[in-house]
């Protein structure tokens, strides 16, 4: 049956495939009702799971043997027990037909309602029976989307799932996954970044998603906009066709500039970089002529693998990168792992209560001084090979800047007293991502010789909203008078010292913000290469001077709304 539903585009593409459903351990699934017309058939999708799942276990309890049959048969004769338990079960029917719940929800109330009673005995060896509950409820779940055909590779399927990690997002692009929907997620994550680098289509929020989507549905992913259709009809499917090739006219337009200067109406040059780290993204930012590169993040060498990439490895990426951009500056960051960006590597720490506060970026490098000096010395054997910079990350202090400058100097003089070469000097940078910089900048802008502003984590940490908790709406946003502010002030103290100042955050790859960035005083940006174009595109239609005459009225905004409303005006 044809169905809808939507989430938010969080790497632009569209494609046409079958879904591939990851359903997940908790069952997170929301309130959902359905039409009087459709209770049977859900009450019978019910049926047909149970007896699906009854049959799994009973086929995998005729094919156990060896030593621990026994102890693992028993485990599942408690399971198909569960199974058979009226409570659990016919609690079910009685809920889609009164309630007119989703075969999905229905389960998860009489989850709840079950596992409530199992919390509320003294007995904690039956309290953790609840566990039983959830594999069982897991598995007709599962059974519930599960596709009837044979399983096949996943190449060429969408993956419809409830979130999906930094590592993750890269072994299914390459395992030829068409595009993923998540659940969960925001365009913020490290996820979303990775996608939009990959160019892998994601939609992400689309709340319905799991409950919507059978293994096998055909789907067409609209992420431009944010729009899925499962079983589309014909019209659907010309409409489809269309999009594909307005799309493609759309790039081909935006390739016309190509070789043009990214330079408003009346004359001014503006600085565009890009966020780029793998050869792709590099051969990308070159043929579109990014100035260099303004943020290679490190962590993701570290991302997807057991093992931390040793010196040589390092060196090799980064000396491709910089041979990539042929003379042009790389500006390689320091390792940022942790928060959401957990590694298989055993260094960022597991179960911080509160990891985007935790040992983050460069305190991660500091508790682990030698993996620091891992990192500078390849960094700055790569520097032999064309205009290097060292950014630092999640710098909140003068002391941590110092302790990183006296560590660069140290480690390029030891190579070159050695004989390697490197070069004459590496400048040195910081993140501004963290409130704490932003205001301690005047006392310690003469220790560095340029400034990345990483509004992602900056707006984060000033609003005290997660970036990654779509849950949070409008919370989180770079419209926010104290916002405004501080980049004005980043600005000021940046244009005093001479030291140039970059964004590198994901508002730099949005055409709504960049009036915005140019009108506090901001002449360089950096994004990932596939929004270079856009954003050319649109400073050409700038008139500069103009531009930072209304920046006063924007820094003197006082709400959302203000901004949004000075926004609108300037957006072409
Ligand atoms: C930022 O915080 O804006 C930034 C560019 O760094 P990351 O997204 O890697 O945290
Ligand atoms: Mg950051």
């Amino acid at each position: 049956m044809r169905r809808a539903f939507s989430g938010i585009p969080a790497s632009r593409g569209i494609a046409l495939g079958r879904a591939r459903v990851r359903i997940p351990h908790a069952l997170e699934v929301q309130r959902e009702t359905i039409k009087p017309e459709e209770v049977d058939a859900e009450i019978e999708r019910v049926h047909s799971a149970i007896a699906f799942v009854r049959a799994e276990m009973h086929d995998l309890r005729q094919r156990l043997h060896g030593a621990l049959a026994h102890e693992i048969g028993e485990f599942l004769d408690l399971h198909a027990l569960l199974l058979d338990d009226p409570e659990l079960l016919q609690g079910l029917d009685t809920l889609i037909r009164t309630k007119r719940y989703t075969a999905d929800y229905a389960l998860r109330k009489q989850r709840d309602r079950v596992a409530n009673v199992f919390l509320s005995m003294d007995d904690p060896y039956l309290r953790s029976r609840i566990d039983d509950i959830d594999q069982v409820i897991g598995r007709l779940h599962a059974a519930l989307h599960r596709r009837d055909a044979e399983l096949h590779g996943i190449a060429g399927d969408i993956l419809v799932t409830d979130v999906v990690t930094p590592a993750e997002i890269a072994q299914l692009q390459a395992q030829g996954v068409l595009a993923v929907i998540t659940t969960m997620g925001s365009q913020l994550s490290h996820t979303a970044i990775l996608a939009r680098s990959l160019h892998l289509p994601l939609i992400v929020g689309a709340t319905q998603a799991l409950t919507k989507t059978n293994d096998g549905d055909v789907l067409i992913v609209d992420a431009l906009e944010g729009h899925v259709i499962r079983e589309p009809d014909q019209a659907d499917l010309t409409a489809h066709r269309k999009r594909v090739d307005a799309f493609k006219r759309e790039r081909k337009q935006l390739n016309r500039l190509r070789r043009e200067p990214t330079r408003t109406q009346d004359g001014v040059d503006i600085k565009l970089w890009a966020n780029a780290e793998s050869r792709e993204d590099i051969a990308e930012a070159h043929g579109l002529g990014a100035a260099g590169v303004g943020l290679y993040r490190t962590e993701f060498l570290f991302l997807g693998t057991h093992e931390i990439p040793d010196e040589e490895k390092q060196f090799n990426a980064y000396r491709d990168a910089v041979l990539g951009m042929t003379g042009r500056t790389v500006t390689i960051r320091t390792l940022d792992l942790g928060a959401d960006k957990s590694d298989d590597t055993g260094l960022a720490l597991r179960d911080e209560p509160n990891p985007a506060l935790g040992l983050r970026g460069i305190r991660l490098s500091m508790a682990r001084e030698k993996l620091f000096d891992i990192q500078l010395r390849a960094i700055a054997r790569a520097s032999a090979y064309g205009p290097v910079r060292v950014l630092l990350p999640m710098i909140t202090s003068r002391e941590e800047v110092v302790y990183a400058a006296r560590k660069l100097d140290k480690v390029r003089k030891a190579l070159a007293d050695k004989g390697v070469a490197v070069a004459e000097s590496i400048p040195l940078g910081t993140m501004i991502e963290v409130p704490a910089a932003a205001i301690a900048l005047p006392l310690f802008i003469s220790k560095v010789d340029f400034l990345s502003v990483g509004t992602n984590d900056l707006v984060q940490y000033l609003l005290a909203a997660d970036r990654n908790n779509d849950a949070l709406g409008d919370l989180y946003t770079p419209m926010h008078p104290a916002f405004i502010r501080m980049l004005s002030e980043i600005v000021r103290t940046a244009r005093k010292a001479g030291k140039p100042v970059s964004i590198c955050g994901e508002i730099a790859a949005d055409e709504a913000f960049v009036p915005m960035l140019l009108a506090l005083g901001i002449e360089e940006l950096s994004m990932h290469p596939g929004s270079i174009l856009t954003v050319r595109k649109a400073i050409r239609a700038i008139d500069h001077a103009q531009l930072l005459q209304s920046g006063r009225a924007l820094s003197r905004a006082v709400d959302r709304e203000a901004i949004s409303r000075w926004m609108a005006r300037h957006t072409g």
